[in-house]
């Protein structure tokens, strides 16, 4: 059980939670090199739908974030 993936990926965290990711999961759900959300506070679904690549995201619901 012990896949190296997880361990040369300590320094990517998501920006929401600070929560450890991998560089997979910045590859899939992020952008630039970041991710703005993970498993630990986003849904599933909400990642799919792109809200881990969006900083403004979080805000996007009923406010103008510009
Ligand atoms: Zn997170």
């Amino acid at each position: 059980m012990s896949e190296r993936e997880s361990m040369t990926d300590v320094n990517r965290r998501c920006t929401r939670c600070g929560g450890a990711v991998t560089r997979q999961f910045v590859r899939v759900f992020g952008a630039s090199n970041r991710v703005h959300g993970c498993l630990d506070c986003l849904t599933r679904q909400r990642l799919a739908d792109g809200e881990a690549a969006e900083r403004a995201a979080a805000d996007r619901a009923g406010s103008d974030w510009r």
